[in-house]
């Protein structure tokens, strides 16, 4: 028997047995009101979950606003099943700014009443050679903030569209004095997941650089790469976005549909980064880059990319990818941004109106981060 498969309906016997046996042995758990989603076809709605009450190293966080990552409706949508398929029922949010309410007896960095702030991941192994370098998001056994295994409850892990969260202290941030906290929300993962490939392609004055797809990602992209001294151009597909662009600090902009526009920039790239959410034309965008540049994909659309060998061949350049950033790397990020006042252009949203902002982000028609103030939850 040791050494057989054990028959499925044995095996979902035990791990049904020791879910009851973490739920009865944390007696000490808080309902929490939330949204979420029961099915990739189902909109969001109210529900209630539970959250652990703070564990030693543990931070207990009343969410004050939460931003809406493409991601959240990729993964609502199960678009990445391929990938990392969604357990239902999902409650996305991983751009979470919040006070702390409660900590445990071992944290050190945090204090109750701080304005704190988490991203996209919860907890990562902190062994393996990736979090040793302060790469947690490469960790192996990383925990993601929604739809992660989550270790003390059980079932998978619940994020931001909630009214509180429970997250280990090495993964809670420190939000800089005088940011604004619903623009800040947008920085733990737009803004790190612009941020992390500007700053290890050593983006800085004299380097030219494009940012594609003026969404959340982009327009953070845009913030950062200026702040970092570089000209940047931004490739939009929406004409309607151009005075805007320019207005959050574009040197120029280019609409991707015009051919001749494009031509001009051939070949003069040295970093070009793409944070485009559906299918598009990576080719066009590799042929303007420079010798040895690289243009490195944040977005992550549903279908396999197009790439011509040629396109890479010929001057010898580079496709990359990137996935946020470390716990470190984020919180440079935040005093970076507190010392610049860099934050997110936001329209902050009832989460009453969640699901026509899901409707509205894949109409590209956002300027640039919808961002929920929990308040409204309380509420209704
Ligand atoms: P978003 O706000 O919806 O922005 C995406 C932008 O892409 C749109 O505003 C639009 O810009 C452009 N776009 C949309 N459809 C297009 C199409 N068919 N062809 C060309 N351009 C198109 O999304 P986001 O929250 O910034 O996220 C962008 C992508 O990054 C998503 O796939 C998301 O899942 C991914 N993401 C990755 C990471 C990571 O760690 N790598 C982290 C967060 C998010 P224009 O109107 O200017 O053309
Ligand atoms: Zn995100």
């Amino acid at each position: 028997m040791l050494h057989g498969r054990l028959p499925d309906s044995t095996i979902h016997e035990i791990v049904k047995r020791s879910r009851d046996r973490v739920a009865t042995a944390s007696s000490t758990m808080s309902n929490t009101k939330a949204y979420s989603a029961a099915s990739s076809t189902s909109r969001l709605a109210p529900t209630t979950i539970r959250r652990r009450d703070p564990g030693e190293r543990d931070v207990q966080i009343e969410i004050l606003f939460c931003g809406i990552c493409h991601s959240d409706v990729h993964s609502v949508r199960n678009e990445w099943s391929s990938v990392m398929p969604t357990t239902y029922p999902i409650v996305p949010g991983h751009e979470i700014v919040g006070r702390v309410t409660k900590v445990g007896a071992a944290v050190k960095k945090h204090r109750t009443g701080d304005v704190v702030a988490v991203g996209c991941l919860v907890d990562s192994d902190r062994t393996c050679r990736q979090c040793r370098s302060n790469l947690e998001q490469l960790c192996a056994n990383g925990v993601f903030t929604f739809n992660g295994p989550d270790k003390q409850l059980g079932g998978v892990t619940y994020g931001g569209y909630s009214e509180r969260i429970v997250v280990d202290e090495h993964f809670v941030l420190r939000v800089p004095k005088g940011l604004d906290p619903a623009g800040a929300a947008p920085l733990l993962c737009a803004g790190i997941t612009t941020w992390s490939p500007l700053r290890r392609r050593g983006v800085t004055e004299g380097m030219k650089v494009g940012v594609v797809g003026l969404g959340g990602l982009g327009h953070m992209g845009v913030k950062f790469a200026r702040a970092l001294g570089a000209h940047t151009v931004v490739f939009t597909t929406s004409p309607g976005k151009v005075e805007d662009a320019m207005r959050l600090g574009a040197n120029e902009v280019v609409v991707s549909s015009k051919a001749a526009e494009m031509q001009k920039h051939a070949g003069t790239f040295d970093f070009i980064l793409d944070a485009v959410s559906a299918q598009h034309d990576v080719d066009a965008l590799l042929n303007l880059l420079a010798h040895d540049g690289t243009l490195t994909l944040v977005g992550a659309p549903e279908k396999p990319l197009a790439v011509s060998a040629f396109s890479l061949l010929m001057g010898r350049r580079n496709l990359a990818g990137s996935i946020i950033g470390g716990i470190a790397e984020t919180q440079e990020m935040l005093d970076f941004s507190g010392k610049h006042g860099i934050t997110a252009d936001v329209e902050v949203i009832p989460i009453q109106k969640v699901n026509e902002a899901y409707e509205r982000l894949l109409r590209s028609d956002v300027k640039y981060r919808f961002c929920i103030d929990m308040a409204s939850l309380k509420a209704g």
